[in-house]
């Protein structure tokens, strides 16, 4: 029988019941650990954002708070989840390519210390808004400097139609956006955000951005008289969701950043004093599961399904983008997996298919299914299609559960309703 952290998966199941998201807290800490520790320089103030996207609430939101890291947050309910968490809203830092003007309001009222932004059009309404905001108002802008990372390979030059930041290309527009944060007087403009995809595996695509985001750091300097002292390098460190993922460790990616950072301040000689990054998927992907029930099995000419009481509902990463997944049936764990199943949910859609191809040991109706590694842009991307009320979410730390998001009942969903 499967444990987490010294609960078996069965025990969480009887009371916490199914469709279950469980996140190892230790897992959780320990990479919050090394991301602590690992991303330090002599050359460079240095600090960590967690990107609340991944998942966000307020347990998480405290557990960044103890370890002293930054929070990224990108919607006006990412920025109250921190508020409720009691997080220093001084340490976030406000991203997204259309903030309404409520959420730059209801932002700068909360005091969040930094805001990414990501066009011309948001500079000149964070220049109004700021106004009296009675604060200093940190910023970075975010650019695209063309360099493209999805899984395993990287492209330059690509993607200059992103929606997201000012592309390289238009110069132009950087500068005017540059110039009305450094002209703004509660505005303190800090530098560049740069995010070039998830889940990267080649360190040569952040090695890339950073070539690229120091050679423009010497354009601005030496063409337009403006001096940058942060770069921003976004997030997308991969986690390993099957034995295909190969992920660079977190010590060596950081090491790597850092390391390539210093060669470019020496061989382009601009002064930038702290460099970030912003992980999600890599803190909290590999620390949680879902558990379901097994119900009906069928078979077809060509397959054989297994049923699950969840489904793209509670994870929708394999419908929207063919996200691959391992599982494995509680306390079957010995048993030869010997039949190809096919694990589908129960929402009404043939796209619903939680894992295409997996060999299993023979499942019962009423076992365990335990889905690993979907602790990020599971619960986060939950919906209630077919009305399926969202999972509980459990963290389990040194033999103790705590119910962290309560599983949702027909009432909350209705809740709403006239
Ligand atoms: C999504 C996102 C992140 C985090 O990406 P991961 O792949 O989860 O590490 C960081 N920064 C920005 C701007 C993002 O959009």
């Amino acid at each position: 029988m499967a444990e987490i952290a010294g609960i078996t998966i069965r025990a969480l199941a009887e009371k916490y019941g199914t469709p279950l998201t469980v996140y190892d807290e230790g897992k959780i800490r320990s990479i919050l650990s090394s991301y602590r520790d690992h991303f330090t320089s002599e050359e460079f103030e240095t600090g960590v954002l967690y990107a609340s996207k991944a998942f966000s609430c307020k347990a998480i939101v405290k557990l960044i708070q103890e370890y002293g890291m930054y929070l990224d947050v990108v919607s006006g309910g990412e920025i109250y989840t921190a508020v409720q968490a009691g997080y220093d809203m001084s340490k976030a830092f406000f991203h997204g390519n259309n903030k309404t003007p409520a959420e730059i309001e209801y932002a700068l009222e909360n005091r969040v210390g930094t805001f990414v932004v990501d066009n011309v059009q948001e500079a000149e309404l964070l220049q109004e808004f700021t106004k009296d905001c009675g604060y200093q108002v940190h910023t970075l802008l975010r650019v695209n400097p063309g360099v493209e990372a999805h899984t395993h390979h990287y492209i330059v030059t690509a993607h200059v139609d992103s929606k997201f930041g000012i592309s390289f290309v238009n110069e132009d527009e950087i500068v005017q956006a540059v110039n009305l944060l450094k002209n703004s007087p509660n505005i303190v403009f800090d530098g560049f955000h740069a995010h070039i995809g998830s889940q990267i595996f080649d360190r040569n695509a952040f090695g890339e951005e950073i070539r690229k985001l120091f050679e423009f750091a010497v354009i601005l300097k030496e063409k337009y008289g403006t001096e940058i002292s942060t770069l921003n390098l976004g997030g997308g460190f991969a986690a390993r969701y099957t034995d295909a993922d190969a992920p660079i460790p977190t010590d060596e990616v950081c090491r790597f950043i850092l390391e390539t950072c210093q060669n470019e301040k020496q061989r382009t000689g601009v002064n930038i004093t702290r460099i970030l990054i912003e992980p999600g998927r890599s803190i909290v992907a590999e620390a949680g599961c879902t558990v379901y029930t097994a119900g009906f099995t069928k078979k077809t000419p060509n397959k054989t399904y297994v049923f699950v009481d969840g489904g793209m509902s509670d994870n929708i990463r394999p419908a929207l983008y063919q996200a691959e997944y391992d599982a494995f049936i509680d306390g079957k764990e010995t048993e030869p997996a010997e039949t190809e199943y096919t694990v589908a949910g129960k929402c009404c859609e043939s796209g619903d298919i939680l894992i295409q191809a997996i060999r299993l040991p023979e499942v019962k109706r009423g076992d365990r299914i335990v889905m690993k590694t979907t602790g990020a842009y599971g619960y986060s991307m939950a919906s209630h299609y077919n009305k399926l009320p969202l999972p509980a979410v459990v963290f389990v730390n040194e033999g103790t559960d705590r119910l962290v998001i309560q599983r949702e009942t027909y009432e909350h969903m209705t809740a709403l309703e006239e």
